[in-house]
């Protein structure tokens, strides 16, 4: 069937996901090469423009490189690359001016300089923000810089599904699916920047786009991926009538919130001497283990000693996120639990993206660095993004010959016969259940097997060469790589917690 797809006219550089990555990559391209810059859904919905905290950079004369390496390789458990570790938070401050530079509305004292927050895992204040909306003022300033630029082509609701590759193992580009229909789109050079994969599970804060597909493709496509054990699972969701229904930013930890049981003590004093500021894997353990232990649906969250107005100043969101759900932020404790949050691992790649595989890069949250080891320091993520995806752009401006002189790729119009509806509703649902308890953030062996097994069994039963399989082949190829790396890692480590091999150190689930 491929064979007889048509191709559209090829572009210089195809990127695969309009989050923070992408369109760092795509404004840091020279202005002359044509550029394709897909979005699973709306070009507004990913991840990015969710993102509520804020940026991690070294920005106060009080703060330091050292102090932001030690604490980002403090979090990720002596699993980091260091030279990767160091090379991005470096850039940090570059990273921000660049930022800056695109008209992103920062929250600023009244004497200009940045407002620094602080969250879990910084010894020190280091989190540039935009109130609690950092990422949707970020990526609509870069949305809006994308759109000013001719060569550049945003296309929505267009999916890859899987990359093509020529004899030679160089990828060539992408299959993509479109308005219900098939197409090649051929490329010089492929850039992933699909994000995450929180949609893997049945509770998480992640957008519908972040299915892991990017994982799976670069995959099949020869890349290695590692680390996909180390899933983060944030702390505080809120959680209303046993759904997570939005993320309750880490900065409120940050600003004095504190954790406590319905009968208002505090509990994580007694796990951590950073207490409501540990690092996340600890705070969400901590969290489950009290929920199991009381037999709660959640904890509850108490920011009441802040006055509404500061709250309402600093915490728009998070507010108006609660009067959504009739609660009121500034008088009572607020429902949380932990879910499904981040990946730290991926597609590995340099941190320019290079990925191994010619003519394919990978840069953003789809993309193993090494900078989170297993565990992610906060808002460290957005900076990676920003990082990569510059780098990349350099990276690509002397790799990618110009075609200047042709016209700017269309949206799609030659498209196939349009591709049959296939309802793997059923599977999906069943994945993502399976993932949360099986896979999810405590884990076991023998459960894990089984998990393994089940999902192998429904890879199997997926016909050879269907694309109408694709979409769910590659949430299933991405699910079975994290089910085997948790598997294959026998003992707890950052965010990889299993109950039949506890930590080292000092087990998490003992008080
Ligand atoms: C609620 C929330 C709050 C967060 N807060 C913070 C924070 O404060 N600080 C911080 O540092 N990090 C934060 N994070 C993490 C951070 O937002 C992400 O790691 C980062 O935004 C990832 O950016 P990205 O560009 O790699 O992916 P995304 O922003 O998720 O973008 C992925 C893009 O890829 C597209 N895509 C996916 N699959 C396909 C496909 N098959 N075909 C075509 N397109 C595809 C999507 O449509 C989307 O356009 C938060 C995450 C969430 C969910």
């Amino acid at each position: 069937m491929q064979a007889s797809l048509p191709d559209l006219p090829p572009t210089d550089v195809l990127i695969i996901g309009a989050g923070l990555a992408g369109l760092t990559a795509a404004l840091s391209l020279p202005t002359t090469l044509r550029v394709v810059l897909l979005s699973k859904g709306p070009l507004s919905e990913c991840a990015s423009a969710w993102a509520q905290g804020g940026i991690a950079a070294v920005l106060d004369a009080d703060d330091s490189l050292d102090a932001h390496v030690q604490d980002t390789l403090n979090a990720g458990a002596g699993h980091c690359r260091p030279e990767a570790v160091r090379t991005i938070l470096a850039q940090a401050p570059d990273a921000m001016d660049w930022l800056c530079a695109h008209g992103v509305p920062f929250t600023r004292h009244a004497d200009g300089r940045l407002h620094l927050t602080r969250e879990g895992g910084h010894g020190q204040r280091r989190i540039a923000h935009a109130a609690d909306r950092t990422g949707s003022a970020v990526h609509s300033a870069l949305l809006q810089a994308c759109r000013q630029r001719p060569q550049l082509t945003p296309v929505e609701n267009a999916t890859a599904l899987e990359l093509l590759t020529a004899a030679d193992g160089r990828c060539t580009g992408a299959l993509v699916q479109h308005a219900g229909r098939l197409l090649r789109w051929p490329a010089q050079h492929t850039v992933m920047a699909s994000g995450g994969l929180g949609q893997l599970y049945s509770h998480t804060t992640n957008p519908e786009g972040s299915s892991g597909d990017g994982v799976a493709m670069a995959w099949r496509a020869g890349c290695v991926v590692e680390d996909l054990e180390f899933l983060q699972f944030h702390p505080t969701a809120l959680h209303i009538n046993g759904r997570s229904v939005g993320l309750v930013t880490e900065a409120l930890r940050g600003e004095g919130a504190l954790l406590r049981l319905p009968n208002g003590q505090r509990f994580m004093p007694a796990y951590d001497e950073r207490a409501e500021l540990a690092p996340r894997d600890i705070v969400a353990r901590a969290i489950a283990t009290e929920m199991a232990r009381h037999g709660l649906g959640h904890v509850l969250l108490d920011i009441t000693h802040r006055p509404r107005a500061w709250l309402e100043e600093h915490f728009p969101g998070v507010s108006a996120l609660c009067a959504a759900h009739g609660l009121d932020l500034a008088t009572q404790a607020i429902p949380v639990a932990p879910c499904m949050h981040y990946a730290c691992g991926g597609v590995r790649a340099e941190v320019d993206g290079s990925t191994g595989v010619m003519g394919l890069s990978a840069i953003g949250e789809v993309a193993c660095t090494g900078l989170h080891g297993a565990n992610r320091l906060a808002s460290n993520s957005l900076l990676e993004c920003v990082v990569m995806g510059r780098a990349a752009g350099a990276c690509l401006a002397d790799a990618v010959p110009s075609k200047s002189l042709m016209p700017a790729p269309s949206a799609p119009s030659a498209l196939s016969e349009p591709l049959p509806a296939q309802d793997h509703g059923a599977t999906l649902a069943a994945l993502r259940q399976l993932m949360q308890n099986q896979v999810g953030l405590v884990r076991q062996g023998h459960n894990l097997e089984q998990a393994l097994a089940q999902i192998g069994s429904w890879r199997a039963a997926l016909p050879d060469h269907s694309p109408c399989a694709l979409p769910l082949r590659n949430r299933l190829d991405t699910a079975w790589l994290i089910t085997n790396a948790a598997l294959r890692r026998g003992t707890s480590l950052g965010a990889h917690a299993r109950s039949d091999a506890p930590l080292n150190a000092q087990s998490l689930f003992a008080r």
